[in-house]
């Protein structure tokens, strides 16, 4: 099964892709993650994307799509995968489409999470960068930039949408439940 999560920053989504692909037997393939990896590592990638991250930017559709693209070629994708954090723009979408063919993607899970129990929630995770007025700022700039992918994927019949707000095991369950 190939998937992709969309969700607002906090909602517990790469947490979800984790659970789910483990238990689905799937690889977990976030974008972001890959790339800390390499900066970590300081691997030539890692060189080459660590100030991009640092200053927030994306990193240039070429390098992200061709470390994707091998990533999701290695034998243990070859039954599916959940991807997290890429598709993030139209372009991407297209690029995504081309690697795909025609047997793209069979659900795009979207956390669909109430913007005031999401700030109750972070607020109360006690972070020092989670003020009412970032959380409110960040989701904002999220159902901006997704909205598009949104009705793209909505136009093909493949979004599900899943209560994010809850107990991690509960809302992995959730997800399990629309995916069957
Ligand atoms: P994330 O953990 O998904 O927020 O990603 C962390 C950082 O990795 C982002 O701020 C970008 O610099 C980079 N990144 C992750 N995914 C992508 C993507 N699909 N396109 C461009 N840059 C990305």
């Amino acid at each position: 099964m190939r998937l992709l999560f969309i969700g607002p920053p906090g909602a517990g989504k790469g947490t979800q892709a984790g659970k789910v692909a483990a238990r689905l037997g799937i690889p977990h393939v976030s974008t972001g993650e890959m790339f800390r990896d390499h900066v970590a590592r300081d691997t030539d990638l890692g060189k080459q994307v660590k100030a991009i991250m640092e200053a927030g930017d994306y990193v240039p559709d070429e390098v992200t799509v061709a470390m994707l693209s091998e990533r999701i070629s290695q034998p243990d994708a070859e039954g599916g995968y959940i991807l997290d954090g890429f598709p993030r723009t139209e372009a991407q979408v297209a690029a995504l489409d081309d690697l795909l063919g025609d047997q793209g993607l069979d659900r795009v899970v979207v956390f669909d999470v109430d913007e005031d129990e999401l700030v109750d929630r972070l607020l109360a995770r006690g972070r020092a960068d989670d003020t009412e007025e970032t959380i409110r700022a960040r989701f904002g700039i999220y159902q901006e930039q997704t909205q598009p992918l949104l009705d793209i994927y909505g136009e093909r019949g493949l979004n599900v949408f899943v209560n994010g707000l809850g107990e991690v095991e509960e809302v992995s369950d959730r997800i399990l439940l629309v995916l069957t």
